[in-house]
């Protein structure tokens, strides 16, 4: 069975390079999912003619708006132009529901009053502990990220394959298994030699390259500086539109 991994967003938080923020959609028999879902995800979607109303469930790494953003926009409009009626749901770390709410409520005020015609469903997934949701098997990873964030790394099985990525972090123990096997690892690679603390830096992944042992690696979440280096890494480097068929 194959399935399908499409880059709609591969930027940093800052828009570098006119990228989208992250936004990473797969296509597997019978679902239809996203991992993270920034502020521009839903102008990322539109590019690509991608219906936002198609996505099945939406998996979140942590709650930086780069990486949630784009759900208070895409909730008002599954309720009112685009009219939504399949179920959505929403999974991510601890709190995800509550801080979502006060992220919908500070970007469209009075939208907490809106009912959905629709199933919406939260779930918040406790690490270390492999979660069902929906047809996927999500295990999430503690990440090494800004903490009010509640940062996790995400290891999704799906259709008897394994999609991994690290969200924003820095390198921690976890990474091995994170990558472990799986057919495609995507890791965030932000900057190609300054250290920034709380992100995966290229400097990091050639020191621990021996112990990553996914089938294909793609990096993403890339910065200015670490698009300027991109051609000369080894590494395949992620942008937007990419499609990846594993
Ligand atoms: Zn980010
Ligand atoms: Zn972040």
């Amino acid at each position: 069975m194959t399935v399908t991994v499409t880059f709609v967003g591969s930027g940093d938080a800052f828009g570098a390079g006119g990228r989208f923020q992250t936004c990473i959609l797969v296509d597997a028999p019978g679902t239809r999912f996203v991992i993270d879902f920034g502020a521009s995800s839903l102008i990322a979607l539109n590019k690509l003619n991608i219906l936002h109303n198609s996505i099945d469930v939406i998996v979140l790494t942590h709650l930086h708006g780069d990486h949630c953003g784009g759900i208070p926009f895409m909730l008002t409009d599954a309720m009112l132009a685009a009219k939504r009626q399949i179920p959505l749901t929403i999974a991510g770390p601890r709190d995800t529901e509550k801080k979502l709410a006060n992220v919908c409520e500070a970007m469209m005020p009075g939208m907490s009053v809106m009912v959905p015609k629709f199933e919406l469903n939260y779930r918040e997934i406790d690490v270390m502990r492999p979660t069902g949701i929906d047809d996927l098997m999500v295990t999430s990873f503690p990440a090494a990220h800004t903490g009010e964030t509640n940062p996790t790394s995400v290891r999704i099985e799906v259709a008897g394959k394994v999609i991994s990525y690290t969200g924003d972090s820095a390198w921690t123990k976890h990474i091995p298994d994170l990558a472990r096997n799986a057919d495609l690892f995507i890791t965030e690679c932000y900057y190609h030699e300054k250290p920034v603390p709380f992100h995966m830096n290229y400097p990091d992944l050639q020191a621990h390259a021996d112990e990553l042992t996914a089938k294909r690696t793609v990096l993403t979440h890339l910065s200015h500086d670490m698009l300027t280096h991109k051609d000369n890494v080894p590494e395949e480097c992620a942008y937007d539109g990419m499609v990846i068929e594993i």
